[in-house]
């Protein structure tokens, strides 16, 4: 599917949802994905990108950002530590903390930076056990930990189980964030964007309908 047609399909589900237009930000999901059809939506003036791998962003973006201005990239995978410093070179938010241990790391590195690029915790909906992220009844706890390491944390984030309905999911996260002054709400990929544009998201994660799918 299109740039285009992506964004009218989320322009139509804000507008059925109420929302005012442009209150969601499409993260075109580029990983994995060759660089010509990247650089095609970087040519058709797009600008926000999500890897989730650092090692692949690393790889890939810094060229890119030699031809085109305003990239801001989202970095929306599992971090490993080791990864942090430069992930935080590279991005402009973080989707997946997810462990006190992170959230250290990114304080001694914002402390000693001086920046931090913005932050969404990474909520386990479904309680999978092998899925990354905080469980619903230990985010808000999470939440005061990160902020006590003023840590700029400006939303939650989640990846139904695949078998679920995802609206379910998409709704838990939105009332934990509600209940802790949280705006931002990274939720919806390929195949649920528009529900997840109902239920509240202000950031969607969209890869294969966009790129086409992955190898
Ligand atoms: C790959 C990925 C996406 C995009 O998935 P699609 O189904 O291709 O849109 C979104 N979020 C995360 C965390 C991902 O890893």
């Amino acid at each position: 599917m299109s740039l285009s047609e992506i964004q009218t399909r989320i322009a139509t589900a804000e507008s059925a949802a109420g929302r005012n237009p442009g209150s969601t930000r499409l993260i075109a999901v580029s990983k994995m994905q060759p660089d010509d059809k990247v650089e095609a939506v970087l040519r058709q003036g797009h600008r926000i990108f999500g890897e989730n791998r650092v090692q692949e962003a690393a790889g890939k973006w810094p060229g890119f950002r030699e031809k085109y201005d305003g990239i801001e990239l989202h970095i929306i995978g599992p971090l490993q530590s080791n990864k942090l410093r430069q992930a935080m070179e590279l991005a402009q938010a973080i989707h997946s903390l997810d462990r006190p241990k992170l959230a250290a790391g990114l304080a001694r590195l914002a402390q000693e930076t001086g920046a931090c690029p913005d932050l969404f915790i990474q909520v386990n909906t479904g309680e999978e056990p092998q899925k990354a992220g905080v469980l619903p009844a230990e985010t808000d706890a999470f939440v005061a930990e990160c902020r006590g390491l003023d840590l700029p944390v400006i939303g939650l984030m989640c990846i139904p189980p695949v078998e679920e309905e995802p609206s379910l999911h998409f709704a838990l996260l939105a009332k934990i964030a509600a209940r802790n002054g949280l705006e931002g709400l990274s939720m919806g990929m390929s195949g649920d964007f528009e529900t997840a544009i109902r239920l509240g998201a202000t950031h969607v994660r969209v890869g294969s309908a966009l790129f086409g799918a992955r190898d």
